[in-house]
């Protein structure tokens, strides 16, 4: 083997990827196709749930120092922003900041872990045996993963279907200069970017086959608003459509798919750069387990299941902001954001647009509202030395941290952490895995969810009682 891992793909889930990977010490060969970056920026914001990641990491200030905090979300469509600043989140805002700073800050990361990073060298073949992958007929590796963009060739290849709905309608976007309020001025959204505007607008034109020009976007938008608005000094102009698909599987055999290569949405609630993360981050340590060899068998298998479910919400809401833009829908608009300012419905839509609803399922006994979710960053102190939930993740391994209910002894792959609670003990004891969620839970009397604690160990860590 040249490698453990070979990733194609350098955006935001093969960079994220990458250094989970060397967190967990799996050696890992990360081909990216393009020489250098695009000089476009497509996304613009980190939402809470990947701030709330990386910060279970350390890196979370990394992007925060250089980004603008807002303490909203918004749901497509509705004329509102959502007020995310007093749900007593750890990170209660957006941030903004361009998906080519997150790129570059990420890959310095991977760089400092020494991932190999090979700029300029693109996929185009491979091959997979019972043992490995042979990519391009000369470097072998244990697993492959395509995090190769919307059109990826891991998933052409691999054979993986990706069923969902063709476009049906198309938009114009044009980052220029001009002098327009931001806002939404009939057809027209007008976004403030540093230093110039983003302008969107419905191509009336479903069949174009030409390449849009600031003259068609010009016209276009001139047409939209009923008067000539000069558009001026172009730096990216593309177009875009509403398809929606999702891989049918994220796995086969060595091969899985993760971010833009397992699922397409619209653009609409700005999800993509922190889906593929978030896929990224389920994806990292279980990957590792399996090169490692203490993977139980379905380990890397719960990948699909855990990551397509929560990806099938994604389109499901992506969708659904999609078609509350619409012109024709202007009194469900109006309904839907009069429901969004009850007591509880906006919070529901937050939390769905953000990603902080994401539970996987961890039994059919979990019932304790924490099992499956993001374990909260709660602070606790270790040998008297205070410190946190996300800060003991910082290594990438698994915690069973134990608030004097459990005394179970070390164990070879995960922390086992004596705690003391410095506020309130919320629980007796749980089981968090390595990105973050919790796998197991025991109440502070003594109840404990989803059942014991051996199944856990063994399910998630490969941990056979002796
Ligand atoms: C106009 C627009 C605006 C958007 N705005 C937002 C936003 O505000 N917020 C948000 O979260 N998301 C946004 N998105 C979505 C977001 O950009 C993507 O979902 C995100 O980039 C997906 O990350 P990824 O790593 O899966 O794929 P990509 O970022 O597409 O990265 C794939 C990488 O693989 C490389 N590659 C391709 N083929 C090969 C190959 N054969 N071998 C090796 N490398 C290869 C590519 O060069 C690329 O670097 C927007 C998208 C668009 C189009």
């Amino acid at each position: 083997m040249h490698t453990d891992v070979v990733i194609a793909g350098a955006g935001p889930a093969g960079l994220t990827l990458a250094c989970e990977l060397a967190t967990a010490g799996v050696s890992t060969i990360l081909l990216e196709r393009e020489p250098q970056r695009p000089g476009f920026c497509r996304g613009f914001n980190l939402n809470a749930r990947s701030l709330d990641a990386f910060d279970r990491r350390g890196i979370a200030d990394r992007f925060i120092a250089e980004g603008l905090k807002v303490p909203s979300t918004f749901f497509g469509g509705l004329p509102a922003p959502l007020d995310i600043g007093n749900l007593g989140w750890d990170h209660p805002y957006t941030l903004g900041i361009a998906q080519t700073r997150v790129e570059e800050i990420l890959e310095d990361r991977a760089a400092e872990l020494g991932v190999d990073i090979r700029r300029g060298q693109g996929l185009t073949t491979f091959t997979q045996d019972e043992d490995g992958v042979t990519v391009d007929g000369g470097i072998r590796a244990k697993y492959l993963v395509g995090c190769d963009g919307s059109r990826s060739a891991v998933r052409k290849i691999a054979g993986i279907d990706f069923p969902g709905t063709p476009n049906t309608r198309y938009v114009m976007l044009g980052d220029v200069e001009a002098d327009i309020a931001p806002g939404l001025h009939g057809g027209v959204f007008v976004i403030p970017r540093p230093g110039y505007l983003r302008v969107v607008v419905a191509d009336p034109d479903f069949d174009r086959t030409e390449p849009i020009t600031l003259e068609i976007l010009n016209s276009t938008v001139d047409e939209a608003l009923g008067r000539h608005v000069e558009l001026a000094n172009p730096r990216w102009l593309t177009r875009f459509g509403n398809a929606t698909r999702q891989a049918a599987r994220y796995r086969s055999g060595r091969v899985l798919l993760a971010g833009d290569a397992a699922h397409i949405h619209p653009p609409a609630g700005a999800q993509g750069v922190n889906l593929a993360i978030a896929d990224a981050m389920n994806l990292g340590w279980k990957l590792a387990a399996a090169v490692q060899g203490w993977a139980s068998p379905e380990l890397l298998d719960t990948y699909h299941s855990e990551r397509h479910a929560a990806g099938a919400r994604v389109l499901l809401h992506t969708q659904a902001q999609a078609l509350l833009g619409g012109d024709e829908v202007g009194p469900l608009r109006e309904l839907f954001a009069e429901l969004s300012e009850l007591d509880g419905v906006g919070k529901y839509l937050a939390e769905l647009a953000t990603g902080v609803e994401t539970r996987y399922e961890i039994g059919e006994f979990a019932t304790h509202p924490w099992l499956g979710r993001m374990a909260p960053n709660i602070a606790v102190a270790i040998d008297g030395r205070p410190t946190s939930v996300a800060k003991l993740l910082h290594g990438g391994r698994g915690v069973l941290l134990d608030f004097g209910v459990v005394d179970h002894p070390p164990l070879d792959r995960i922390d086992v952490l004596r705690a003391e609670p410095l506020d309130e003990a919320p629980v007796g004891a749980m089981l968090i895995r390595p990105d973050g969620y919790v796998a197991w839970l025991v109440t502070g009397d003594g109840r404990a969810e989803p059942g014991p604690l051996a199944a856990a160990l063994s399910r998630w860590f490969g941990l056979v009682p002796a």
